[in-house]
Parts: structure tokens; sequence; C-alpha cells
């Protein structure tokens, strides 16, 4: 367990998984919901792992809403900074694994309730109190959450909070490719803490060699630590010290949804209440074990959330 909050902002919605896999939407026979969105499953991650969490992001006021809501309070996230929108809807996703191994999707964004969050609906005294602020990017898309997105983050570094960003790129949300890069790039340089994944990198630097270089090439001088992930392969880490990869832990993968979230809650519960772990290397690649092992047992479960670990059943792996 841990002392300093951490306070994840952004989206929650519910991903319609269809029963039936190697078909396309239309065909599917019928959806199971499972609940999801980045931030959201950060706030579980940390909350299972024993740390105080806290989601600030807005819901529609209806059926989807309120079970999402009910999600993160029956996980222990603090639900202080959770709003429901009076008329737009809870957004939905609907994910599909045609034949040919292609990711099908469709967004409700129509637009959704989180896509409608204001600053000044915001609850400032809870970011305030935030140790860490940890935020993704599909809040960038579109006003007023944009704006309330920025403000957040403003808020919460003056209070003195560390930043730590996912860019946690879905590129069929944005208009365009460029202005995702542009968005993503235009708040990276004001977090302290970035993880990226292998296709991120590629994306965002337009290099399909991702060696070290390439990964520097996005290091700025106020950043802490920049992680990047590599699914079966483990992570890489960066500081203004040192860098080096971490191995992973072999299991058998059966839906790698929310490994990403399940390795930044684990590196940020631990962070949180001993920041100078980053400039420790050997302290530092403890971590990213845990970490990396966190984001393993994700992926031998099924969804997201059921998936994420508990810090006893991260440490079996060791
Ligand atoms: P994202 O979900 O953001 O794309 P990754 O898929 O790279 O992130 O997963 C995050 C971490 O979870 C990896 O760095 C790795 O440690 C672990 N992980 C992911 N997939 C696997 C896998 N198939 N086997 C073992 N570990 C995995």
């Amino acid at each position: 367990t841990s002392d300093g909050l951490i306070v994840s902002f952004g989206e929650m919605l519910i991903d319609f998984v269809p029963t039936m896999s190697g078909v396309s939407l239309a065909e599917a026979p019928g959806f199971l919901k499972a609940p999801g969105g980045a931030p959201a499953n950060v706030a579980i991650a940390v909350a299972r792992l024993g740390g105080r969490s806290a989601f600030v992001g807005k819901l529609g006021d209806d059926e989807f809403g309120h079970m999402l809501a009910g999600i993160l309070k029956e996980n222990g996230v603090t639900s202080e900074g959770i709003l429901f929108d009076k008329g737009a809807r809870t957004a939905l996703a609907f994910v599909t694994l045609r034949s040919d191994g292609e990711r099908e999707f469709m967004f409700y964004r129509n637009p959704s309730a989180d896509m409608l969050l204001t600053d000044s609906e915001l609850n400032l005294e809870l970011i305030r109190k935030a140790k860490i602020f940890h935020y993704g990017s599909i809040s960038l898309i579109t006003e007023p959450c944009r704006s309330a997105h920025i403000h957040a983050m403003k808020v919460a570094k003056d209070a003195g909070a560390l930043l730590s960003y996912d860019p946690n790129l879905r590129l069929p949300l944005w208009p365009s490719a460029q202005e995702a890069r542009e968005q993503i790039m235009s708040i990276w340089e004001k977090a302290d803490i970035v993880k990226v994944s292998d296709n991120e990198l590629e994306f965002l630097t337009g290099c399909d060699t991702l060696d070290d270089e390439v990964a520097l090439s996005l290091w700025h001088p106020g950043m802490k630590l920049l992680l990047v992930t590599l699914g079966e392969k483990g992570c890489k880490y960066y500081t203004k010290d040192f860098k080096g990869a971490v191995d992973p832990f072999i299991v058998k993968a059966v839906d790698t949804t929310g490994a990403g979230d399940a390795f930044v809650g684990a590196l940020l519960s631990k962070i949180v209440d001993d920041q100078s772990v980053i400039e420790d290397e050997i302290r530092l690649r403890e971590l990213l074990k845990f970490a990396n092992a966190c984001g393993a047992i994700t992926t031998t479960k099924k969804g997201a959330i059921p998936a994420l670990p508990t810090e006893l059943e991260a440490l079996k792996l060791f």
C-alpha cells in the first residue's frame, strides 16, 4: 500500500467485444461489455496494487455511465472526480478482430460525455492533492475537453505533482494523423514521465528502426523518465543519466488489452512514494521488472480490468 494519491484523467468507456472472432462488426452474433479506457484502466491498476487512486472524467448520466462509475468504486478508486453529463451519452467502442487479422473499430462519440468535460467543472481540489497526475491523448482531440485537459495538467503541476503521459494513440479517432502527431507533441514536453509503445514511437518519429537514437530523438530536457514498451519483448528505459532494457516474462498471452495500462499503473504505484527510484538504475530496473510482470499477467486473461493483477500475483511471477 502507498500514501501518495495518483489521479488519472481522461476517458472511460465500454468496449463491445463480439462473442465470435474472425467476423466483421455487422456479422457479430452478439457482444460482451468490457469496461475500459486507458486512464480508467490505470486508475484501477493502481488501486488493485494497493495504491491511492482517483479518476477524473465525465460519463453519460445513463445506464453505461453509472455502470462504469460503479466499477471504479468497487475497485477502490475515489469517485469525487467523476462527473455525469445530463445530455450526452457514455462513450462506446465496438471492436472486432476480422478474419484477416485486422482490428476494426467503431466508436460512439457523437460527441460522448467525456468529450464535453469543461475546465470550469473540474474538481480542482482533488487534482491539487495528486502526487502523480496521469493522462492520455483522447481528451486532446476536441474542445471543450482539450482545454479542460490542459488546465488540469497545469493545476496538478503547479501544485507539485509529477506528470505522467501515455499517448495511447487511437488513430481512427483523430481527424488526421498529422493532427494526432501535433497534439501529442504539443503536450509531450510538459510530462515528467512518458510511456510509449514501439508502434507509437514509430508513428511519432516516422522511423521504423527503433534504436536508442530514435527513442532519444523524443527526449526533452524537462523529462525524468522515458519508457518504450515492446509487448512480448519487455521494455526500454531512458533517463538523463542512463538507458537500458528489461527482459519480459514469458507467459501464454490470450488477450493483450490493458497490458500497457497495467505496466503504467505498476510503475506509478511505486514511484508515487519514492521518486528517487528514477535516479537509481538498479532500483529502477527492479521496478520495471515488476511493471513487466504486471503487464505480462494482464495478457494471460481476457479483458483489461478483470486481468489487472494484485501485488501478490505479480510477485509470484518473479
Ligand atoms: P501497450 O498495451 O501500451 O501496447 P505493451 O503491449 O507493450 O503495451 O505491453 C506493456 C508491457 O506488458 C510490456 O512492456 C511487457 O512487459 C508486458 N507484455 C505485453 N505483452 C506481453 C506478452 N505477450 N508477453 C509477456 N509480456 C508482455
